[in-house]
């Protein structure tokens, strides 16, 4: 007979994610802004369930929800966020959160099983206040005067938030160096690579770095009438072709996976009488391979100077945002590649991650790793983001093997 003990219950992970996607509903996903009355009720509601797993719950003075255990042995860490982009998919952090407190329900009370899972459920993962804030509080990343500064988009400061959710005063949480022997998150992919494959578990190597530039284009403001074409100098006209330029050529360069978009175009002035002297363009680059961004932006500089040398408008490439990628611990991505092999027929990929999460600010203090499940269509951030229930069934499954693996070593 199989010991179904040992496994993941799938009835109860979707009855889970179920009772946190009723907590603050919009269409087929949640509305969870940081702090708002829908979060702070799932945060509660994570609460509520900890003890089921033998762990103590406590929320601290940024909002992240720790669950600890008392249990001997060695503790692995495990979670995600419950906060939510707007209007978006009900996954989305849910999924992490909800399959480590099943591996903790799981592995805590089994005699049989090395050591403890705790649970930690992130505070702003999405944003909305800053970057990864309650992540980065924890590995003591942020400051209280950056708590001082933060703003939401819509201009409340981050102080009177948690004050209205009850959290001022509290101490926040801090990581009590060589308490935990790594941190393990599951997540959506948020793209098609594994559907497209038909693959259940994706194993995350790396998440990627992000680089970001602001190009500029100089050239000559003029009458849009009385300027013949033969002697325009158009700044904007030279952005776009740049733009295209940079499709066609960034294929024979870039690597496997690397992707790149322009932001925000700005022409000066933007009239339709006036022949642009100045145009602007964000331009963003993300690679899990520094070399890969570093001959792209070689590429970049070379565009710039050929555009310039051509003697109509002046292109410059400022780099604004360097991003540095995260690799993920061999071992732990060794034990999920091993519980896929168990339990999803090991139908398995390893695969960067190309968003951001918190096990690289998790990462930067503990070995680290990541286990993604399907995106139906690679939707998310959306309402209609969604995963077959089967694999998230599998996923659940593959993770708290994972777990088991990671704490017997
Ligand atoms: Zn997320």
């Amino acid at each position: 007979m199989p010991d179904n003990s040992r496994h993941a219950d799938g009835a109860r992970v979707l009855a889970d994610l179920d009772a946190l996607r009723a907590i603050g509903t919009y269409k087929t996903g949640v509305h969870k802004p940081t702090f708002s009355e829908p979060h702070m009720r799932s945060l509660q509601w994570l609460t509520q369930r900890l003890p089921q797993a033998g762990l103590t719950a406590e929320t601290d003075g940024i909002g992240n929800v720790l669950g600890k255990s008392a249990k001997p042995g060695p503790k692995l860490l495990a979670g995600s966020h419950l906060d939510s982009q707007n209007f978006a998919g009900w996954l989305d952090g849910p999924l992490g959160v909800v399959y480590a407190l099943e591996a903790a329900r799981i592995i805590n009370p089994d005699p049989n099983a090395d050591g403890a899972v705790e649970v930690a459920a992130w505070s702003d993962e999405e944003g909305h206040f800053g970057s990864f804030l309650g992540s980065r509080s924890y590995v003591g990343d942020v400051t209280e005067a950056n708590i001082d500064a933060a703003r939401d988009s819509g201009g409340r400061a981050m102080r009177d938030a948690l004050r209205d959710a009850g959290l001022a005063g509290r101490a926040r949480a801090k990581a009590e160096r060589g308490r935990h022997i790594g941190y393990l998150e599951a997540h959506i992919e948020q793209g098609r690579s594994l559907e497209s494959s038909g693959l259940r578990i994706g194993v995350v190597t790396s998440i990627v770095g992000i680089w970001q530039y602001l190009i500029s284009f100089s050239g000559e403001q003029n009458h849009a009438g009385t300027t013949r074409m033969a002697d325009r100098r158009d700044a904007g006209l030279a952005l776009a072709r740049f733009c295209v330029a940079i499709d066609d050529r960034f294929p024979a360069l870039c690597g496997p996976r690397t992707v790149w978009t322009t932001g925000r175009i700005a022409l000066d002035p933007g009239a339709h009488s006036i022949i642009p002297g100045r145009a602007e363009m964000l331009f963003q680059m993300r690679d899990d391979d520094p070399a890969v961004i570093e001959r792209l932006q070689d590429h970049l500089r070379k565009m710039a100077a050929e555009v310039s040398a051509q003697g109509r408008c002046r292109v410059e490439v400022k780099r604004i945002r360097t991003g540095a990628p995260v690799m993920t611990d061999a071992g732990f991505q060794d034990a999920i590649e091993a519980a896929s092999l168990a339990l999803a027929g090991g139908k398995s990929v390893r695969m960067p991650s190309g968003a951001g999460h918190d096990a690289q600010i998790l990462a930067t203090i503990m070995p680290a790793g990541m286990l993604f499940v399907p995106s139906i269509g690679g939707i998310s951030h959306h309402w209609s983001e969604n995963t077959a229930d089967a694999d998230i069934v599998t996923g659940a499954q593959v993770f708290v093997e994972a777990c088991r693996r990671l704490l017997a070593k």
